[in-house]
């Protein structure tokens, strides 16, 4: 029995999931599966019920699931300046974060032909054919998590700490990813300023050692963020600390040409892991029915991969998204008036997807 919470979340959250939800149906008769969904409120959708973001028995239901289906966080629509709402995404995705102890963060940015006039670089650089980049960020340790003071009104201190242990997993991780793919694996450091960027550096390359079938490559962040825009399609699989992590997967989030299309995991110590859209709760487009459903659609297909290694049922899936952009569908996030395309809503999108996972 696969146990699945699913949080939709508020803002566009809930219209995204009903479509993940049915993917998922679809791929449960096909491949003759069985999925347990068990639904629960966080976010505003929590609100009104429990005044709380994050309640107590959402948070039982988290620690009691194989892996978690979230949507998003944002508070509700019309209520977004109201105080009560400031932190709602602080006190529910920042704290199911924590309860998960998620370390591993991962954010594939697929660029599918069909939508390179969306992709802000020039197709002479992008080429003419699909194409992903995956970016692992470490998400436990460095910079965001050493202390942080203000000894003086004029002087201020962050403290970037990294452990061998720390890296070693993440760097693990980053080779399997890598065997499974081009087996091709470029770690971003700045081993050339950072003392932890060079334990960073020394612990790939051990790592290497074990993995003589991938092609490791050390590449300074600041040289990593020229080439992504010089070159993109030279990487595969980018493995990054913390801070750079950040940076460059906003970098490659914006080569797939909507948010709307890109999904993301995140694995904890734990081993229940999280699938979520990159993007957030989309107030200006909530409660519309045009919201893009891909990119939850595609965090579903992700845990089908990483969570039960269903790996037919995630490719499945991500065939049919495919499909759908090669037949011209689009939502509005990614449409343009051009022969051959159709504008369509969240439903309609949901539809055509599992109508190309053919039973
Ligand atoms: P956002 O990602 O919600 O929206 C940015 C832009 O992308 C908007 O124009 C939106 O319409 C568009 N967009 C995002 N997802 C889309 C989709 N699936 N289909 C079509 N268009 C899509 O970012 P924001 O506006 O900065 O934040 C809105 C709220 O979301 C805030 O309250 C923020 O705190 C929250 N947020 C939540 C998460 C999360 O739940 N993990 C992440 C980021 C932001």
């Amino acid at each position: 029995m696969m146990k699945i919470a699913v949080l939709p979340g508020d803002g566009i959250g809930e219209e995204v999931m009903k479509e993940a939800l049915k993917v998922l149906k679809k791929v449960e008769a096909k491949f003759n599966l069985h999925f347990d969904f068990t639904h629960g409120l966080i976010g505003g959708a929590a609100w009104p019920q429990y005044k709380n973001h994050f309640p107590q028995e959402t948070q039982d239901l988290v620690l009691d699931s194989d892996a978690i289906l979230f949507g998003s966080v944002g508070g509700p629509v019309d209520a977004q300046s109201e105080p009560k709402w400031k932190d709602c995404e602080k006190n529910s995705i920042l704290s199911i974060r924590k309860l998960l102890g998620l370390t591993v963060n991962l954010r594939p940015a697929p660029i599918y032909k069909e939508l390179l006039d969306f992709c802000p670089l020039k197709t002479e650089i992008t080429g003419t054919e699909n194409f992903e980049i995956l970016v692992i960020r470490e998400l436990s340790g460095g910079i965001y998590f050493g202390e942080h003071s203000r000894p003086t009104v004029d002087t201020a201190k962050d403290v970037a700490e990294y452990d061998r242990k720390t890296i070693a997993h993440i760097a693990k991780f980053a080779f399997e990813s890598a065997m499974k793919r081009s087996k091709k694996l470029t770690s971003v450091d700045k081993a050339n300023v950072l003392e932890t960027s060079r334990l960073w550096r020394e612990v790939f390359e051990d790592t290497a050692k074990e993995y003589p079938e991938v092609k490791l490559e050390n590449v300074l962040v600041d040289n990593m963020v020229q080439q992504l825009v010089k070159n993109p399609r030279q990487f595969d699989v980018i493995a990054c600390p913390n801070l750079f992590g950040d940076i460059v997967s906003d970098l490659t989030s914006v080569l797939p040409g909507s948010l709307g299309m890109l999904g993301s995991a995140s694995f904890g110590n734990k081993n229940i892991h999280l699938y979520e859209p990159s993007g957030g709760s989309a107030p200006d487009i909530a409660g519309k029915g045009i919201a893009n459903p891909i990119a939850q659609i595609l965090s579903a297909s992700m845990m089908l991969r990483h969570s039960f290694h269903l790996v037919d049922a995630a490719d499945a899936i991500e065939n049919a998204v495919s499909e759908v952009m090669k037949n011209g569908l689009r939502t509005g996030d990614i449409y343009q008036k051009k022969e051959g395309l159709k504008l369509v809503g969240t439903v309609e999108m949901g539809d055509a997807i599992c109508a190309n996972i053919s039973l």
